[in-house]
């Protein structure tokens, strides 16, 4: 039995409502293995789904330029100190539009344009926004790269310490969107304090993890704290960012000015970057900031990281090499350098399958990164909706049955598609 959740736009708009059936249909018919994705909860989709919308609250509470602001202070408050204690931070903006806006937001705190920051370029498993030569970061921003170990997959630290004191960057990015490996901030804290740089980690993938206590923990290290509110935490389309309260570089960097590092990121998001909050998202926000709290969202977060790890034993078993040999996160990389195939191949095949992942560069690859020789797999969508190791099991067992068939997949496809589905009719879809 389905909801009827979009009766007005079923009755009168029905090119819209059709293409939001057909996606809904297949997401609850295939399986969501994109690293960054996972399922918004209910009472997100409510809170996104909302009047508040409607509102204009420029400026933050307290402080707006518009009037009729009662309800929405106490909204955007609340989400604040719900954030604050869920992350044990001691400062949070809520505004950002999404985790792009909230990583320029920082930029433009803290930073002059030309400044020298450090970050994993794309191809390495780094996001766009630390430095990429084709974003504004890279355009505005002179990228000091630093990457993983081609040979383990591993960030080597004293490489990376290395590489900052002889470059002496302004500002350390620490974080990706593709490494299967937990991060050393302390490691990271010790080099941005000997080379006087801030220290910005960006959990956007991780952040479920964070607060279940399966990953190292960034906020007693770090100036700044990034993240995205949808991806594994299962929030609104949105970013927030987490800091200090007081700038430790304030006679280094920011001499003249009147403002503490929280003061700083606040001017960085409005007025610098954006305009109107996306009120309907900052609900959003609030909603999954009190879930995030209960055992239940812990226990995910836990059993993201067992299932990434029980898929990744199957995957072995079954002969397929992951970069790195394993994971201690949500997601693995798929190893096709030795293969005829490229990850772009892969993941198409997958794709037909209705395993929707991503294809992705792995460290030593030698193809282009519009071809790659990895596949990005990720575990949160599928625990999101209550899968566990043995499931994981089938899951790899589909993975490698596409595998060994790329070359006459359209063959295949129909049969493992259809497997699929019913696999996924045993699940719960929330909004689906
Ligand atoms: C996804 C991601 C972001 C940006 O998020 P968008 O909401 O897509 O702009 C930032 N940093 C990292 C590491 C990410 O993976």
């Amino acid at each position: 039995m389905t909801v009827e959740r979009q009766p007005n736009l079923k009755a009168t708009d029905p090119e819209v409502y059709d293409l939001i059936q057909k996606q809904a249909n297949y997401e609850r018919t295939t399986l969501k293995m994109i690293a960054s994705e996972s399922y918004a909860i209910e009472n997100v989709l409510e809170a996104c789904g909302s009047i508040l919308t409607n509102k204009y609250a420029e400026g933050y509470p307290g402080a707006r330029y518009y009037e009729g602001n009662e309800f929405v202070d106490a909204i955007e408050n609340l989400a604040i100190e719900r954030g604050k204690a869920l992350f044990g931070c001691e400062h949070m903006n809520v505004q950002p539009y999404s985790g792009s806006p909230a990583n320029n937001a920082v930029y433009r705190a803290l930073l002059n344009v030309g400044d020298k920051i450090m970050g994993v370029p794309v191809s390495d498993g780094g996001h766009l926004t630390h430095g990429w030569k084709v974003s504004f970061s890279g355009k505005d921003f002179v990228q000091i790269p630093y990457r993983p170990n081609q040979e383990t997959g591993r960030l080597d630290m004293d490489e990376v310490r290395e590489i900052a004191r002889r470059e002496q960057p302004k500002l350390i990015w620490a974080g990706m969107s593709a490494y299967p490996f937990k991060l050393d901030y302390a490691a990271f804290a010790e080099i941005a304090e000997e080379v006087g740089a801030y220290l910005v980690a960006d959990i956007a993938h991780i952040n479920a993890l964070i607060i279940a206590g399966v990953h190292p923990d960034p906020v007693p290290y770090c100036d700044v704290v990034t993240s995205t509110a949808h991806k594994m935490l299962r929030g609104p389309r949105a970013g927030f960012i987490m800091s200090k309260i007081e700038d430790r570089y304030h006679e280094k960097y920011h001499p003249t000015s009147k403002w503490n590092l929280a003061k700083l990121i606040d001017r960085g998001v409005f007025p610098t970057l954006q305009g109107g909050p996306h009120m309907h998202a900052i609900a959003g926000m609030a909603a999954i900031f009190k879930y995030a709290q209960t055992d239940e969202f812990k226990s995910y977060g836990a059993q993201i990281v067992k299932n990434a790890q029980a898929l990744c034993e199957e995957l072995k078993a079954l002969g397929r090499a992951i970069a790195g040999g394993g994971t201690e996160t949500h997601l693995l990389l798929l190893d096709f350098r030795k293969e005829e195939f490229t990850g772009k191949d892969a993941s198409q095949a997958l794709a037909k399958c209705g395993i929707i992942a991503n294809f992705n560069m792995v460290p030593g690859d030698q193809r282009s990164p519009s071809q790659t020789s990895g596949v990005r797999l990720g575990t949160s969508a599928l625990t999101s909706v209550g899968m566990k190791e043995a499931d994981m099991k089938k899951v790899a067992g589909w993975i490698d049955r596409v595998c060994a068939n790329i070359g006459k997949i359209d063959e295949v496809a129909p049969q493992i598609r259809s497997e699929i589905a019913e696999f996924c009719g045993g699940f719960k879809f929330p909004g689906a």
